[in-house]
């Protein structure tokens, strides 16, 4: 097996036992993205020179016998919508081409400090709006399973850079499953914690009650030991709460690990009385059998006010969505037209038309028609009635089941040209949104291949702040699949 086909955790296994160093691991992953990313479209932009820096100051601190964390070495992709600093930050939109961040987030922050090897920023959909990076100014990102589908979306470049072993593993972010959503279709985990659990300082803001950075990864271990770092409080996001798990620590022996007595699920109804793509179905079924072959209990539950979930997230998100896309300007930053003005009026309009692309200003307009007057009560104040509605239905779920079960997307990965409607490519995102609505940790996780090529992602929903019991069943069905 050549180095970048491992996980995070054989790699700094490797490094501790020194089998390799940090230079030959990055070297070989920056070969890899030369070689492959042609054909896949994952990366914005390669840090290529940072990452060799950053890999002989690792090399350096392991010959001289120096403490090291869990990540060091690590080589890491981040979405391009989160600030490194002194490197572009495109959010996948024409408004922000060229515009270079002045600062790192804090996310970024946190991996630096633990001497994580930042490969490079990947592909999205424009302002992470989207479920298949083709609203990307940038180009799709084709799935590394099978060139003529999409990676999905938005964190696509995330999903397809790990797939493809371009990056061992990857930062995403999540307003309504865009790190799950990707990792449904590339076949691999994708983490979004509790709302508040990652700070959002220095993250581009979509819709931000609903925005979570996640992890997108090969396995659980991988995702566990990367929320280790990035988690926590920061006083620069005051919506950031700290580290649920406060350092999770598990035994991954099979017989521990494995063990998933007496842990309860609940999958909506609503869900099985859907029309579900059959492929998807046969998988979550065996998904069912594995759980239960392995002590869980797994039930149907009522929940009918899942039923708003599409209506009710389009309409809060595009309302955040068209307050927050009000900062492009392109006087403080952005895109700036270089045909005439007359006055400032004409200037926004020329630079905002250019800079933006179909979907992004879809929303817009959508959401400042939610947001404008009467509008306000008849559809706005609505929706946050019903998100308190599915907020009060799944707590009370939550009283009596541990974690909410379903199939992460309700379809296959699309072919990238699929000639779908908006309004079907919203549905793409029926299963992951209750969890945003929430602020509830989720993950998904991959099965293995069909005959097709193809996996699909099961996807585990658990209680806020219970981040750590819904990493251990996730743990516990991932072992239980190998055969
Ligand atoms: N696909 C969803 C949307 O387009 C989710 C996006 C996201 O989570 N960033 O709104």
């Amino acid at each position: 097996m050549s180095l970048k086909e491992l996980k995070a955790w054989e790699i700094a296994e490797g490094y501790r036992n020194r089998d390799f160093s940090c230079t030959e691991v990055t070297e070989e992953f920056l070969n890899n993205i030369e070689e492959k990313d042609k054909d896949i479209n994952a990366y914005l932009t390669v840090t290529k020179d940072l990452a060799l820096e950053q890999a002989k100051k690792v090399d350096e601190k392991f010959n001289n016998r120096e403490e090291l964390s869990e990540i060091s070495g690590v080589p890491i992709s981040v979405k391009d919508n989160i600030s490194v600093k002194d490197v572009k930050l495109t959010c996948g939109s024409k408004m922000l081409e060229n515009y270079i961040s002045p600062y790192d987030a804090t996310l970024v922050e946190k991996i630096k400090s633990n001497d994580g090897v930042i490969l490079g920023k990947v592909n999205l959909d424009e302002f992470a709006m989207g479920a298949s990076t083709r609203t990307s100014y940038y180009g799709v990102t084709k799935n590394p399973l099978d060139l003529t589908r999409v990676s999905g979306g938005s964190s696509g470049g995330s999903a397809a850079s790990v797939k493809s072993n371009q990056a061992a593993i990857s930062i995403g972010t999540d307003t309504g499953g865009s790190v799950r959503q990707p990792s449904s279709f590339c076949q691999t985990v994708g983490m979004k914690p509790t709302y508040g659990s990652i700070s959002r300082f220095g993250v581009s803001t979509m819709a931000n009650t609903f925005d979570q950075p996640g992890v997108i990864a090969k396995d659980v271990r991988d995702a566990i030991m990367m929320l280790n770092v990035i988690e926590g409080r920061d006083e620069r996001d005051a919506t950031s709460v700290g580290n649920p798990g406060l350092n999770y620590n598990f035994d991954y022996s099979d017989d521990v690990i494995k063990n998933l007595e007496g842990v309860k699920f609940a999958i909506p109804k609503l869900y099985l009385e859907m029309n579900l793509n059959e492929r998807v179905r046969k998988e979550l079924e065996e998904a069912i059998k594995v759980l239960r072959d392995n002590g869980a209990i797994v039930e149907e539950y009522d929940i009918d006010s899942l039923g708003y979930t599409i209506e009710t997230y389009n309409i809060l998100v595009n309302g955040e969505i068209a307050s927050n896309m009000a900062r492009f300007d392109s006087i403080r930053y952005g895109h700036r037209t270089s045909k005439d003005y007359e006055n400032i009026e004409e200037m926004y309009r020329a630079s905002r038309s250019e800079g933006f692309g179909e979907e992004v200003k879809r929303r817009i307009m959508i959401g400042t028609h939610i947001l404008s007057m009467d509008n306000a009560d008849e559809y706005y104040y609505k929706a946050l009635k019903v998100r308190g509605l599915i907020k009060n239905d799944m707590d009370k779920m939550f009283k009596d089941y541990d974690i909410m079960l379903c199939p992460t997307v309700p379809t296959l990965p699309f072919k990238i040209d699929d000639d779908m409607s908006p309004i079907e490519m919203y549905q793409a995102d029926l299963f992951t949104i209750p969890a945003n609505m929430i602020g509830a940790p989720s993950i998904s996780l991959p099965m293995p291949l069909g005959e097709d090529g193809l996996s699909i992602g099961i996807e585990f929903t658990g209680k806020r702040f219970k981040d750590r019991d819904l990493l251990k069943a996730a743990l516990g069905f991932e072992r239980s699949l190998i055969k």
